[in-house]
């Protein structure tokens, strides 16, 4: 079992990289049992999504920045 502060490590590592499947396991099972690392994975989704809506959005212009 992991700790809580492994699986939101693994969370956020997650929203850059592939994670392995027994990574992608580890979070499945700890959130199925922890509500506040579930809480946690949902809000990263969340913002990610965000994130990702928004600079889609964005002008290319403002991309580099001085
Ligand atoms: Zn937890």
């Amino acid at each position: 079992m992991r700790s809580c502060r492994d699986i939101t490590a693994l969370v956020s590592q997650g929203m850059d990289k592939q994670l392995s499947l027994g990574e992608r396991l580890a979070i499945g099972v700890h959130v199925m049992m922890c509500s506040r690392c579930r809480n946690f994975q949902n809000q990263s989704q969340f913002i990610r999504k965000a994130a990702l809506g928004y600079t889609e959005h964005l002008p290319k212009r403002l991309d580099k920045k001085a």
